[in-house]
């Protein structure tokens, strides 16, 4: 087998070895049904089992309640900023967007078809540099609820606390940070999340939605986008995701076998403290795009003293085995996304390069 390299992607993005190895072992023939995952019918028992394994596993990681649903659903965290405003704006067809980057964008963009999506904050002009503090949020408690990103993916930050939203139902994206700690779900009314970066391959996208929230869903809704159909329907209305889900199981497995959230969180926090030590012991040559009180403990953006040089750097360390580093155009330089299952010596080989890098070109 060809050697795997550190895959530093934002996403699709790396997996747990022993997700992977149990996946190959099963691949010609899962346990108690004589053929593969990838081949299984929707509505077999044998997958009904697995469907409610994973949901089950995913539900105790979090510590959802039976006040909530989880669903598993298609379309990407894309297609959430379209079913957000069509089952949930109505009918007062007004809700708040907290603005922390390009995915908040998008899904203020696809709200404007629907309703008055109100901007309750941006930090747009600085780049999105930074998380805003609760004293500067705009809140309508007429909204419909408040939509917020709670990791962004491309800028580099991340929320640790919630924002305080009174009554009003909090919404989140939290594609690229879900499953990386613990989280007091009950101050959510739903949180979405794309598997492809922290959870699973792409193709499937988990939502987990208060139940009385299903009943702001419209009967005139299309079939497919709306939530009531899918919750009553268990997420097979039509046919799921199987090999998706059946991996988003198998990796909630791995994280209950290492300790679950917690210990999850602990090591997330020691891997982006050893990136940001090496910031900040630096003496400025490389920084992050991100604030110091708003740094991602998931994606770590890299910045260098000139373009020239960070070139230089995602040259070498692609060279060097460091795959998927260079960053997204609207942030320049590099981003290194340390999801749950990237291993902590990739981070301590990756500091090593970046101190050796600095030492040849500073
Ligand atoms: C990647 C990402 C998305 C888009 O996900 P798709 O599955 O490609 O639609 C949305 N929000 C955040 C925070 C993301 O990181």
């Amino acid at each position: 087998m060809e050697k795997r390299i550190y895959n530093f992607s934002a996403g699709p993005a790396v997996l747990p070895e022993p997700v992977l190895l149990e996946a190959q072992e099963h691949l010609m023939s899962l346990p108690g049904a004589g053929m593969s995952i990838l081949e299984i019918s929707h509505r077999s028992k044998r997958y009904d089992e697995i469907h409610a394994d994973a949901k089950k596993r995913f539900k105790e990681l979090l510590g959802i309640n039976d006040n909530y649903e989880v669903l598993f659903l298609q379309g990407g965290a894309s297609l959430q900023f379209s079913m957000v405003p069509l089952n949930l704006m109505p009918p007062v067809n007004k809700a708040d967007y907290i603005v922390t980057g390009t995915w908040s964008k998008k899904a203020v963009k696809e709200a404007k078809r629907v309703g008055t999506p109100n901007i309750a904050a941006s930090t747009e002009s600085e780049n999105f540099a930074r998380i805003p503090k609760q004293e500067e949020l705009k809140l309508d408690p007429e909204a419909a609820y408040v939509h917020m990103t709670s990791n962004n993916t491309i800028y580099g930050t991340e929320w640790f606390t919630e924002p305080e939203v009174g009554n009003v139902p909090l919404i989140c994206d939290a594609s690229s940070d879900i499953l990386s700690r613990k989280l007091d779900v009950n101050k959510y009314a739903m949180i979405y999340a794309g598997a492809q970066k922290n959870m699973g391959p792409a193709g499937v996208t988990v939502v987990v939605i208060r139940k009385d929230l299903l009943e702001r869903s419209s009967d005139s809704l299309h079939t497919m986008l709306n939530y009531k159909i899918h919750a009553e329907n268990d997420s097979m209305y039509n046919t799921c995701n199987t090999f998706g889900i059946y991996i988003i199981g198998l990796v909630c497995k791995w994280l209950q076998s290492i300790g679950g959230l917690d210990a999850m969180y602990k090591m997330n926090v020691e891997k982006a403290k050893l990136l940001y030590d090496c910031f900040d012991t630096s003496d400025g040559y490389f920084r992050g795009h991100a604030q110091a009180d708003s740094r991602s403990l998931m994606n770590v953006t890299i910045r260098l003293p000139n373009e020239e040089l960070e070139k230089k750097l995602i040259g070498e360390a692609t060279k060097a085995g460091f795959d998927g580093l260079k960053g997204h155009r609207s942030v320049g330089g590099l981003r290194a996304s340390i999801y749950n299952a990237f291993p902590k010596q990739g981070v301590v080989d990756l500091v090593a390069f970046l101190n050796d890098f600095r030492k040849n070109n500073g």
